[in-house]
């Protein structure tokens, strides 16, 4: 069954790893898709042929989520190209870890700016079509992280706490129009980037995961396909955990 047909989504961070997998997903559940990247302009063209092959609506856009101006022009962008804004799921970030001892100023900021601030430039540029329209499903991208910290990441820990105060906030602030906020926390998934990692310490992390094993882009974007379909019309304000149990 196809629970996202006729829907237009965009997806933030779309040319690699998490954000990838949920444009994929999306595309095979019937959705047209406009998802972002920074720099990998290749792989984004390239992702967005083969989308297109599924039969949807497919386009790539280079544009910082950091930037509140740039995340506007984006909106307007793709309003012109797809009409209805249905689902926005806030999906790009970076981490830059460091103990605090060692933390700089330029590398707190910019975990906040891209992973945080980003989630406030979206949000604020797709609200009034959201608005107008009646509804509408964000879908923002925390961490396991973000809900229980972890050493060596306080920059990144903030920034997806941060994100979870903020949807809660929207949840509140535009329910009455039926415009839903959730968030997903992943856990420990697997990508490419994780596959550069010594095999010994992955299977570390594996092991102390309750269900034995890192998680999939796919059980990322499955989660989104719940939250974005209507199959999710009387959730709001949730964090969903995909994570393998880590957090229990
Ligand atoms: P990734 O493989 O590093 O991909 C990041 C994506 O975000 C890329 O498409 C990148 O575009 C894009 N991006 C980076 N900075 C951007 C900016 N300023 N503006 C627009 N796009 C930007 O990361 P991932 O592992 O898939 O993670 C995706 C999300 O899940 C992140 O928010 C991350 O914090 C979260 N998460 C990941 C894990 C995990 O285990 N992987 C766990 C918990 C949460 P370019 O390709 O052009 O650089």
């Amino acid at each position: 069954m196809k629970l996202l047909e006729g829907k237009n989504a965009i997806i933030t961070g779309g040319s690699r790893g998490i954000g990838k997998g949920i444009a994929k997903v999306y595309a095979e559940h019937g959705a047209n898709v406009a998802f972002t990247y920074n720099s990998s302009a290749a792989s984004a063209n390239q992702l967005a042929d083969e989308l297109s092959q599924l039969g949807v609506k497919a386009k790539a856009y280079q544009s910082n989520a950091a930037s509140f101006t740039e995340a506007e022009q984006l909106i307007k962008d793709v309003a012109a190209d797809f009409g209805a804004i249905d689902i926005v799921v806030n999906n790009a970030g970076i981490t830059k870890d460091n103990l605090l001892m060692r933390m700089s100023e330029a590398d707190f900021d910019k975990v906040i700016e891209v992973n945080l601030k980003s989630i406030f430039n979206m949000t604020k540029a797709v609200q009034r079509t959201m608005l107008k329209q009646r509804k509408g499903s964000i879908i923002n991208m925390s961490s396991v992280v973000g809900v229980k910290g972890n050493a060596g990441q306080a920059n990144y820990a903030a920034s997806k706490a941060g994100i979870i105060g903020f949807s809660k906030s929207m949840a509140l602030e535009l329910g009455s129009r039926n415009i839903r906020t959730n968030v997903i926390a992943p856990g420990f998934i697997e990508t490419e980037m994780t596959e550069k990692l010594d095999e010994k310490v992955v299977d570390g992390w594996r092991d102390a995961i309750p269900l034995k094993r890192g998680g999939r882009p796919e059980d990322i974007a499955n989660a989104c396909v719940f939250l974005g379909s209507d199959m999710s019309a009387y959730v709001t304000g949730q964090v969903l955990h995909v994570d393998g149990g880590m957090h229990t």
